[in-house]
């Protein structure tokens, strides 16, 4: 592997899965808890396919215009202003859509015929109709769990890609990832992994999220830079997971049992 490839370390198939998709021209839906490797995964393949990477991260004031683009006012001329999506399309890029569920349905609309065998983006605005280069792949993120029933995909656009689920890793891929990432040895990256175990594995704290691969790397950074442990576990993964006194009192006991 080369310097210049994002580290990710595979937990199943993915890699496997992503290429075919990408020589078959597949657009591919990633889902999985936030900080569970979707990104990190997305962008060591890109690199590894020697494609251009796209990100954009959806929200609900996202509009179509603002990534297919716009015709701007500059230096008193009206110019063209290609958006994410439409230079993504040009370029044969890999475009990343995070959080696809929270995307409006005028962005899904455009989204379609990128996905399928038309490989088209409609610029209606620019009256263009852009065909896909060679390379572009469209690839989405969306976190089932999150605000359940208010952003659900629909099974309509759902079935327009294939799927590959993310978690957090098991405990032995879990505790090498942080090593991988954070260069922390081998016997504080199992009490990482084992306090994380505790903390994912209580229901009655009420947690909105549990605590994800992503705040282990921090708390392990932390950690490998010389702060006390339960220091670092305290900033790095009590105090983002709630705001609640009583919540964190408890998580903080977790902490302190697991670096005694
Ligand atoms: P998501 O996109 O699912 O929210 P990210 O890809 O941003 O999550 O992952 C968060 C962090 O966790 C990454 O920056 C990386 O440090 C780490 N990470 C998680 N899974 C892996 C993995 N399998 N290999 C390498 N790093 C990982």
């Amino acid at each position: 592997m080369t310097a210049d490839i994002p580290w990710y370390r595979a937990v199943g198939q993915e890699k496997e899965v992503f290429e075919h998709c990408y020589r078959n021209r597949l657009p591919l839906m990633l889902r999985g808890p936030t900080g569970s490797g979707k990104s990190r995964f997305v962008e060591h393949m890109a690199a590894a396919l020697g494609r251009p990477l796209v990100t954009v991260a959806a929200h609900d004031d996202t509009s179509a215009t603002d990534l297919v683009g716009r015709w701007i006012i500059k230096g008193g001329e009206t110019i063209w202003q290609d958006g994410p999506v439409s230079r993504a399309v040009r370029q044969g890029a890999i475009l990343y859509i995070d959080e696809i569920a929270e995307a409006r349905s005028d962005v899904i609309v455009v989204l379609h015929p990128l996905g399928d065998h038309r490989r088209r983006l409609f610029v209606e605005r620019h009256d263009e109709e852009l065909e896909a280069a060679e390379g572009f792949m469209l690839v989405v993120s969306w976190n089932p769990g999150y605000q359940r029933a208010l952003r659900e995909l629909k099974p309509s656009t759902r079935q327009r890609f294939v799927g590959l689920t993310f978690d957090y890793p098991a405990p032995k891929v879990e505790q090498e990832v942080l090593m991988g990432e954070t260069g922390v040895d081998a016997a504080v990256a199992k009490r990482l992994v084992a306090l994380a175990a505790k903390i994912r594995g209580v229901d009655h704290l009420g947690l909105a999220e549990k605590p994800s691969t992503r705040l282990l790397v921090a708390t392990a950074r932390l950690i490998r830079s010389g702060l006390a442990p339960r220091l670092a576990t305290r900033v790095g993964i009590v105090e983002p997971l709630t705001d609640d006194p009583e919540i964190a009192e408890a998580l903080g006991d977790l902490c302190n049992l697991v670096f005694d």
